[in-house]
């Protein structure tokens, strides 16, 4: 069995390069369009952490990426820094990771541990995904025991709805979001099956290094290591899907429906 079969055998799992421009085909020679991607996580860490090497693999193809925070994470302060000065390390430190993988960055000016789901925050981020006009949303799954987490799925899931209604007048046009994902994320791994797999070995290295912005990220202010794990993650993936580093994404149900001529 060579590399490429061995890799697509694993499940029902698919293996891209990267989210392709729109929905429907999966082979890389079929993308016709680089498209957007949009990240949206409840916390900063979360974004760049589980989907910023998503976002880098887009933006070194020619896509884009843009990575919406609806809090700054600031109550994982330690006992040493204020909460708001981290929320302000937190934020500077998005801002370099962006800019060093090539994404915009939009934060919304949520408490953190208290961001609410409600008409208010999923029409904030209806509003975003109209401004960006993203191919691809990127977000929490919902399988979380972190309340922000649950909520920021169910925001997204909204807001993609309210972004492509097109009789709900809003500031922009309607803009229709071709396909959802869920990302692996420690916190939310109840129930979270992997079905994509996206090889990230070209931006593994500029991917690390954005993380490491993040004072979180060797572990400076909690208990998790959070570089072990994840930097660990991205190796074992890569060895289910034939290369060095990979991360995952699961599906949203509604796109798993395969329409084909014949089998
Ligand atoms: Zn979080």
């Amino acid at each position: 069995m060579n590399r490429r079969s061995f890799a697509q055998s694993i499940g029902s799992a698919v293996i891209i390069p990267a989210i392709r421009g729109s929905a429907g085909l999966i082979e890389e020679s079929a993308i016709s369009k680089v498209g957007k991607v949009m990240a949206i996580a409840a916390h900063p860490g979360d974004g760049m952490f589980t989907m910023g090497a998503v976002l880098a693999k887009q933006i070194e193809r020619g896509g884009a990426g843009v990575l919406l925070s609806l809090s700054l994470g600031e109550r994982g302060a330690p006992k040493n820094i204020p909460v708001q000065q981290y929320g302000s390390m937190q934020r500077t430190a998005t801002e370099s990771a962006s800019r060093l993988i090539g994404a915009e960055t939009i934060f919304l000016d949520y408490p953190d541990a208290e961001i609410p789901f409600n008409e208010e925050s999923s029409l904030r981020v209806c509003d975003a995904i109209r401004q960006q006009r993203p191919e691809a949303v990127v977000t929490h799954w919902s399988g979380s025991w972190h309340k922000d987490h649950q909520n920021c799925h169910l925001i997204v899931r909204d807001a993609i709805f309210y972004a492509g209604l097109e009789t709900l007048t809003r500031e922009r046009p309607a803009h229709a979001v071709s396909t959802i994902f869920y990302a692996e994320n420690w916190e939310d791994a109840t129930n979270f099956v992997p079905d994509t797999y996206i090889d990230i070995d070209s931006v593994y290295e500029k991917w690390m290094q954005a993380c490491d912005f993040y004072p979180m990220w060797r572990g400076q202010t909690g208990f998790f290591r959070y570089n072990d794990y994840y930097s660990s993650l991205s190796v074992m993936r890569g060895c289910l899907s034939g290369s060095h580093h990979a991360v995952t994404l699961m599906s949203d149900i509604s796109q798993r429906t395969q329409r084909l001529r014949s089998l």
